[in-house]
C-alpha cells in the first residue's frame, strides 16, 4: 500500500533521510519511534509531499511519484487525497463550527454537496464520540476533543492511509487516552496507519510493526512485540531504556 524506495532528504550538506526503503501493507499499523532529530517527522511529511524529497520514489496505492522528476499538480493531489495526516497541533479553523471543520474539504476536494458532506461529517463525529459538539466552535473543546475532530476531518476525505505525527504529545495523559482509543478503533477497522509516537504502549499493543529510526536511517523494524521486548540492536536497546 505504501512503498518507499531509496527515499532521501538533504538540507544542504545535512542528510536527514538516508535512502529509506520501507513497505507498509494494506491494513498494517506501523509505529515509528526514535530519538529527537532522527527524521521521523520528515519521513511522514515526505510521504504526502508536504516536504519534497531529495531522491527516491514514493508509492501510495496506485500512485507512484519519483522525486527526481517534476511532479504535476494532478499527481500531487492524487497522492494527497489518498493520505490523511494528523499533527501534534490540531490546526482546526477557529472561526468555523466543528461540523464545518469536518465538512469543508469534502465539498472543496471531493465535490460533495453540503448535505452529503454534513451527513458524512456527523457519522465521523459520532465515530470519534463527538456528535454533540457539531455546532460548537473548536475553542470550546478540550485538546483531546480537538484532536479527535482533526482525525474526523482527515477521515472525511476517505483516505487509504493515515499518517499521525505524535498526535498525543501536546495533550495531558488523560486526554491522550481518548485520542489513543480512537486510533485503536481505527486500527482495528483495518486502516493502514503510520504513527510517529512516544507512546510505547501504543507501539507494543496496537501497532503490528515497530520501526526504530536514528540519524535518518532505519535501525530496526519488525513485529511490535518482538522489537519492544527483545530488540536486536544496541541502538534500539539504548533508546528503549531511555524512554521507559
Ligand atoms: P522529534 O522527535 O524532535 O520530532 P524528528 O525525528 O521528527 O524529531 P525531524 O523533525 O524529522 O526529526 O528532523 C530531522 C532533522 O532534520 C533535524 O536535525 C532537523 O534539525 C532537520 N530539519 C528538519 N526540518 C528542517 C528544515 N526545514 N531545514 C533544515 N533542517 C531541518
Ligand atoms: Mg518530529
Amino acid at each position: 500500500q505504501i512503498g518507499l524506495h531509496s527515499l532521501s532528504k538533504h538540507y544542504g550538506i545535512h542528510t536527514v533521510l538516508d535512502r529509506i526503503d520501507l513497505e507498509v501493507s494494506s491494513g498494517e499499523v506501523l509505529a515509528i519511534i526514535g530519538p529527537s532529530g532522527s527524521g521521523k517527522s520528515t519521513l511522514l511529511r515526505c510521504i504526502n509531499y508536504l516536504e519534497q524529497p531529495s531522491g527516491g520514489t514514493i508509492t501510495v496505492g496506485s500512485t507512484t511519484i519519483n522525486a527526481a522528476q517534476l511532479v504535476s499538480r494532478a499527481e500531487l493531489s492524487s497522492l494527497r487525497r489518498r493520505v490523511g495526516m494528523v499533527f501534534q497541533s490540531f490546526n482546526l479553523f477557529p472561526h468555523m463550527s466543528v461540523l464545518r471543520n469536518v465538512s469543508l474539504a469534502q465539498e472543496r476536494v471531493l465535490g460533495r454537496s453540503r448535505a452529503e458532506a454534513d451527513e458524512r461529517s456527523m457519522q465521523l463525529l459520532s465515530r470519534v464520540g463527538l456528535a454533540e459538539k457539531a455546532g460548537q466552535f473548536p475553542g470550546r473543546c478540550s485538546g483531546g476533543q480537538q484532536q479527535r475532530i482533526a482525525i474526523a476531518r482527515a477521515l472525511a476525505l476517505d483516505p487509504e492511509v493515515m499518517l499521525f505525527d505524535e498526535p498525543t504529545s501536546a495533550l495531558d495523559p488523560e486526554l491522550g487516552l481518548e485520542v489513543l482509543a480512537v486510533m485503536r478503533e481505527l486500527a482495528t477497522s483495518g486502516m493502514t496507519m503510520v504513527v510517529v509516537t512516544h507512546e510505547m504502549g501504543f507501539a507494543e499493543n496496537v501497532s503490528d510493526t515497530v520501526m526504530i529510526m536514528a540519524d535518518g536511517q532505519i535501525v530496526e523494524k519488525g513485529p511490535s512485540t518482538e522489537v519492544m521486548r527483545n530488540p536486536q540492536h544496541e541502538r534500539t536497546r539504548r533508546f528503549l531504556r531511555a524512554v521507559h
